[in-house]
């Protein structure tokens, strides 16, 4: 779908109709009276922000703390009550810190990813809410440490942080169009309880998942949709050990890490396994409702994401077809926490704890940037003489591995947006190739792509440049002044 399609069916659904007028204008020449309504013109309320990161999730919320970090007035845009996105909603732990030394024998171990990302992590532990880096000891040739965090004081953790920094929280509140003008974006339309209105910025960072902020912008973009969604649960009343003993006695454990769990260190924080040697009424439920059997924990009796999976005909962009899919997810959830309390030992008194409120994607929107990250550039383990921060994971693994247990660079110019001067973009909506995506989308790298593009679009904001006339020296410095490692 190119962005056309978009602008026409925003003006359908009523959303983006504020994306530049000649966009509007385009979208409702062939619609006749009776199928289409034209909004009146408004005149909206204008904030002034030096900074406006939409989207205050995985990435999002290290954006926005990043841009403050370096003084600029920062807007967050969150159409939800709480930061943290799909970092609290959709996976096991946090991949990864580390580079994959475990599986390279005489290989260092470093912590390659550090930062605004790790400040999060010192925080949860502080709360008890974080297994911390606990080492893999059985399936390490995936990752060399499991990083699970309760997601609930992951939220509270990050909405302090925000607050502490001084950035403009504008929770529960929808980005729903851009202000254009020519490929600079002026303002983002936002749109809550408190009404309809313009923030005007320097610099944008689009930190949506979805692209929203890009599309609106009229950036070219496609929607691959290459991936199932999932609404991942948290099933509580459960036995941890339980669960272990039960895949190792049918020789199914494939990964087990320890780390804290309920206030104490040395414990079992995360256990997958191949559900195929499991008994077949198991194996065959998790099957037929896409369910994964691994999990991660840092409470005794909670297990966290269980991860369960729907493939959509079309593109998750599809309010009627995300419906179905919605209603879909919530009948697995129930199946599978069926399964548990009939198969799994210490498991038989199980119920849903927590599920997401929405739907989650590995992506929606793909947006075309300056430079797409290619499948070579992660295996071969490249780096770029404008990188912003390195990255050693790759969630295919053992299949597919960062050469030698090593680490590839994410330059700068992956995360500006093609074609609009002042926006940057960061998290699970860039890299085209999927190979090389199954790495780029992690958290860790979301988060570290985060820090990177907000200390650039505050430093763009400061020197009244677009994004493409920002000194890569410069952003270098602020980068590593942020404790950003680059190895
Ligand atoms: C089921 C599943 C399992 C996964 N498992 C793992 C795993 O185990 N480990 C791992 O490292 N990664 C995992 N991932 C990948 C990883 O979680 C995501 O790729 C990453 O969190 C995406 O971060 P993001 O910042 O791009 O998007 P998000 O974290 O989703 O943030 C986007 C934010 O923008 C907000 N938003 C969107 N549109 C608007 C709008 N118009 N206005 C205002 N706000 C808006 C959303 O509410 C959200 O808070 C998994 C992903 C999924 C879906």
């Amino acid at each position: 779908m190119d962005r056309r399609d978009f602008s026409k069916r925003s003006l359908t659904l009523g959303v983006g109709a504020l994306a530049g007028g000649a966009t509007v204008r385009r979208g409702a020449a062939g619609m006749s009276e009776a199928d289409s309504y034209t909004e009146p013109a408004k005149r909206l309320p204008v904030r002034q922000a030096d900074v406006v990161v939409a989207g205050g999730g995985t990435a999002g919320v290290v954006a926005a703390l990043a841009a403050a970090q370096q003084g600029a007035k920062t807007v967050l845009i969150e159409a939800k009550g709480y930061p943290g996105g799909t970092v609290t909603e959709g996976g096991t732990a946090l991949h990864s810190f580390y580079n994959l030394w475990k599986a390279f024998p005489g290989v260092e171990k470093r912590q390659v990813v550090r930062g605004i990302a790790q400040e999060i992590v010192a925080r949860l532990a502080e709360l008890g809410g974080t297994s911390g880096h606990a080492e893999m000891s059985v399936g390490y040739d995936y990752d060399s440490v499991c990083t699970a965090i309760d997601t609930e004081l992951y939220k509270l953790v990050t909405f302090e942080m925000l607050d502490g920094a001084g950035v403009a929280l504008y929770m529960n509140t929808l980005l729903t169009g851009a202000i254009m003008d020519g490929s600079r974006i002026r303002g983002a339309i936002a749109e809550s309880r408190s009404g309809r209105e313009a923030i005007f910025a320097k610099a944008f960072v689009d930190c949506t998942g979805y692209g929203d902020l890009a599309a609106f912008a009229g950036a070219d973009f496609s929607e691959p949709n290459d991936y199932p969604v999932a609404n991942s649960i948290g099933i509580g009343n459960v036995d941890v050990e339980k669960y272990h003993e039960f895949l190792k006695s049918h020789d199914a454990l494939t990964q087990r890490a320890e780390g804290v769990r309920g206030g104490r260190d040395g414990q079992i924080v995360r256990l997958d396994g191949r559900s195929g040697r499991l008994p077949k009424g198991f194996s065959e439920g998790a099957s037929k409702i896409g369910m994964s059997v691994v999990t991660t924990t840092c409470h005794d009796n909670y297990f966290m994401f269980i991860k369960l999976n729907v493939k959509m005909p079309v593109s998750p962009t599809s309010r009627d077809a995300v419906a179905k899919a919605e209603l879909e997810l919530r009948r697995r959830q129930f199946k599978a926490v069926e399964l548990f309390r009939k198969y799994v030992p210490g498991c038989e008194k199980a119920f849903i704890a927590r599920t997401s409120p929405r739907l989650n994607i590995r992506r929606g929107r793909l947006i075309k940037c300056d430079y797409d990250i290619t499948r070579d550039d992660v295996l071969d383990a490249r780096h770029f003489d404008d990188e912003v921060f390195v990255y050693g994971f790759h969630d295919s693994a053992p299949r597919l591995q960062i050469k030698n247990g090593g680490t590839y660079g994410i330059p700068y110019r992956a995360l500006r947006v093609a074609g609009i001067d002042n926006l940057l973009a960061a998290g699970m909506m860039i890299t085209s190739n999927h190979d090389a995506h199954m790495s780029t989308r992690n958290t860790v790298c979301c988060m570290g792509q985060g820090q990177a593009t907000g200390a650039a679009a505050a430093l763009c904001a400061a020197r009244n440049c677009g994004t493409r006339d920002l000194r890569y020296a410069e952003l270098r410095q602020a980068l590593e002044k942020g404790g950003v490692y680059f190895g």
